[in-house]
């Protein structure tokens, strides 16, 4: 299912117009950018795809639209965490396995 508003915003994020990311699969974290500060001054947290290798901020808007709309449990502090899914609607329909994860 794809959700317009999340794209439109990763969309933003990443600078380019919508359009589909070839998934060559099985990307492994890249834990130095993970682990770097967040470079936008909204970004809330980063999200990282495994088929993808996307790898964007999010701001707030985008972190609660999916939040509500996968059901996950938002963590209070999200210091130190990331979104990790195994793929993204930018190379698949929809977020596969979408959770919070830390290093
Ligand atoms: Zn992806």
């Amino acid at each position: 299912m794809i959700h317009p508003k999340i794209n439109n915003i990763i969309a933003d994020l990443i600078g380019e117009p919508l359009q589909k990311i070839k998934a060559r699969g099985n990307y492994s974290l890249n834990n130095e950018l993970l682990q770097s500060p967040l470079t936008e001054t909204d970004s809330v947290i980063r999200f990282f795809c495994h088929a993808c290798g996307l790898c964007v901020e999010l701001n707030q808007e985008a972190l609660d639209e999916l939040v509500n709309i996968y059901k996950l449990n938002k963590p209070a502090d999200l210091t130190g965490l990331f979104l990790e899914a195994s793929s993204c609607e930018f190379c698949s329909q929809a977020y596969v396995n979408l959770k919070f994860s830390s290093l």
